[in-house]
């Protein structure tokens, strides 16, 4: 057969690597220790780590922790092992803060070059130096009187700044960057040289781009204890500052990143070919900043505040809980959206943020049990519900790498991993919801041992021996009081076939519990002379000697809003609580799972592959498909002597189960 195609060498993946061929690819993935990891990241994973072994290179792990005070140990912990899980393994782990010397020697050398400057300009000042009118209008722009000061002064006032001589929002370091240029040095006259043209061309986009208005490099922040560095700093850099110099000082190759990092490439650039670290208008030395499309997923969640307020049952605001959507909500939203991108914390980020954490906001029941609640879409929860690892990848990668964005649906998902899951699990029988039958034909000792395979389209999963005898159960769902014609299943009078059963069944009465009204024993006949029915049912046989059945909590996973589009909710009002789906988590605490379950257990991972075979083995990769049920997988919860189980995917879309 035909070499598998590579994804890592195809498209734009192919065309990133082409422009800059190297002995050796060096990537990193740089997340920000600041919440647990979500799919939207598996796709960064994917990337960064996937590129670099595609062409024998290496990616480190970076901890991007340049922000003081919201990095937490779990995060860290829960990072390093996401991307365990997937497969890979860092180079190296490495944290920005690890560089903070360095990188404050080189602001100090900037600074010399006359590149950088001490602002002390508001906010709204700085606004307006940029020419900044609002809603989206630019006006002219003007330096500050800041911007002339001598190399010595700004030097000296570095070191203050450094030294806490200044408090939170009096001043900035800011990179000398375009925000002075003035129209007339770009302005094309006819009697310009071709090549003056160009380098005026050139100037004119550059100073066009608000990346590049003398961005900030240096700040000092309102809570300067950090996690690694303790209370050494009271400035930290930005990110603008940071992460270009951190790509040159690791050795990064390729710079892969997403999109909305785009109109920042001139400003990653400017910043290495001011310190040496690369060369204009080149990129042969030093890393190269390239842009991948983000992975968006509909039907859920991803915002870190957003999922707060799900595990910790937080609203802010009086506002009472209803569906009608408050005046300028929107506009609300938007702020908070904008504000997960930043650095620094805009107001109403950190309103909803200190209401979460602080437990100032009003509190109401939390919608989900923590972040890896399995209907939630965090890497943690979805390694819960028993994704495997394989199929987020593949999910990934089918849906492309370019720059455009991914935008999907969770049911897509579902579906991408529903097909991976197929013919990589073994097929087991469960009951949900057992309802106990006894063949009145059968003696009391009987016992048929039934050979089963694993997975009849695949030998080389093998086979299992299964107890059939005279008390068996079935689902309450394929069973009816009444015959109907157009039900196929077992009824009064009625007959069935049995998957896995030499003969078919039929019924000859049934008792129910008083006190639910539930059908609860079935008397039955078992032989070769009933007539076959039209349906094969699953059921599972009782045999001490056998462990059957395995006795299970099952746990059904639903939608956890009732709209398809869950980020248009008013959030910030807690509007979210009335779009609960009061049935996204159905327990059926007396399943049965036949005894082939035992050997699954013994043996998973299933499927077998990197992130869960090589590392300590997760309950969740023991999955199987319940025939005629669903996917599921033990749940972390699961003890020696108790079996939970979740459900990973159902067979088919939407069968409510
Ligand atoms: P979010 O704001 O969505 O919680 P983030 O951008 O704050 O995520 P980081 O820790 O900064 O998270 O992200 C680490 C890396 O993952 C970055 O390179 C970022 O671009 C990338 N990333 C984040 N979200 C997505 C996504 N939805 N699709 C692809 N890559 C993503
Ligand atoms: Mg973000
Ligand atoms: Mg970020």
């Amino acid at each position: 057969s035909a070499e598998p195609v590579d994804p890592f060498k195809q498209g734009w993946l192919r065309g990133v690597y082409n422009e800059k061929p190297l002995e050796q690819v060096h990537t990193r993935f740089p997340p920000e220790p600041n919440g647990y990891l979500h799919i939207g990241h598996a796709k960064a994973i994917t990337v960064n780590f996937g590129f670099a072994r595609s062409y024998g290179g290496v990616c480190n792990l970076r901890f991007d922790d340049t922000n003081p005070s919201k990095e937490e140990e779990r995060y860290f912990t829960s990072i390093k092992e996401m991307v365990h899980w997937l497969g890979f393994e860092p180079h190296k782990i490495t944290y920005s803060s690890d560089e903070f010397d360095k990188l404050y020697e080189l602001a100090e050398e900037l600074t010399r070059r006359g590149k950088a400057y001490i602002c002390y300009c508001s906010p709204a000042e700085v606004k307006k130096g940029r020419g900044q009118l609002g809603g989206g209008e630019y006006g002219p722009r003007t330096a500050c009187a800041h911007w002339t000061r001598s190399v010595e002064e700004n030097l000296e006032e570095l070191r203050g700044m450094r030294d806490g001589k200044y408090k939170p929002g009096e001043v900035v370091l800011r990179m000398k960057q375009y925000l002075a240029t003035k129209p007339e040095e770009y302005e094309i006259n006819d009697e310009d040289a071709p090549a003056t043209k160009k380098e005026k061309e050139k100037l004119k986009a550059l100073s066009d781009n608000p990346a590049l208005w003398d961005a900030a490099a240096y700040r000092v922040t309102k809570s300067s204890h950090h996690h690694r560095t303790g209370d050494k700093w009271k400035i930290y850099p930005t990110y603008e500052f940071t992460h270009c110099i951190v790509d040159a000082l690791e050795d990064i190759t390729h710079s892969l990143c997403t999109v909305e990092f785009e109109t920042l490439r001139p400003a990653y650039n400017w910043l290495l070919e001011a310190l040496d670290m690369k060369d204009e208008g080149s990129d042969k030395k030093g890393p190269m900043q390239r842009e991948y499309g983000r992975l968006n997923v509909e039907g859920t969640i991803l915002s870190k505040r957003r999922i707060a307020m799900l595990v910790e049952g937080t609203i802010i605001g009086d506002a009472p809980v209803s569906n009608e959507t408050a005046d300028g909500v929107a506009g609300d939203l938007e702020e908070l959206t904008l504000a997960e991108e930043g650095d620094d914390e805009p107001e109403a980020a950190s309103e909803v943020t200190k209401a979460v954490t602080s437990g100032t906001g009003r509190k109401i029941p939390p919608a989900v049990g923590g972040w890896d609640d399995p209907r939630l879409f965090t890497l943690v929860a979805l390694r819960r519900r028993g994704v495997p690892p394989g199929a987020l990848k593949k999910f990934v990668l089918d849906l492309g790498v370019t720059k455009a964005n991914a935008n999907t649906m969770t049911h897509s998902l579902d579906s991408s991993i529903r097909t991976y899951l197929e013919r990589t699990v073994p097929r087991l029988m469960l009951v949900l919801d057992p309802i106990k039958v006894t063949f009145q034909n059968l003696p009391n000792d009987y016992l048929e041992e039934r050979e089963v395979p694993f997975d009849p389209k695949d030998k080389e999963k093998g086979t299992h021996k299964v107890p059939f005898t005279k008390t068996i159960y079935i689902d309450q769902d394929d069973f009816r009081e009444e015959d109907d014609s157009d039900f196929f299943r077992l009824s009064s009078g009625q007959s069935v076939g049995l998957l896995n059963a030499e003969f078919p069944i039929r019924c000859v009465s049934f008792s129910k519990d008083p006190s639910t009204g539930k059908v609860n024993e079935i008397i039955a006949e078992y032989g070769k002379e009933i007539p076959a029915g039209r349906a094969r049912i699953h059921w599972v046989g009782e045999s001490g000697a056998y462990k059957s059945p395995v006795k299970a909590e099952a746990r059904i996973f639903n939608s956890l809003f009732k709209t398809q589009k869950p980020n248009e909710l008013d959030w910030k009002n807690g509007g979210y609580h009335d779009d609960l789906n009061r049935d996204s988590l159905v327990t059926y605490p007396n399943a049965m799972i036949e005894c082939g379950f035992n050997h699954i257990q013994e043996n998973a991972p299933w499927p077998k592959e990197e992130g869960e075979a090589n590392g300590s083995k997760e309950k969740s990769s023991v999955r199987f498909q319940g025939l005629r049920t669903a996917f599921f997988c033990l749940d972390a919860d699961s003890t020696d002597d108790r079996v939970i189980l979740n459900r990973i995917v159902s067979l088919k879309e939407d069968t409510g189960k």
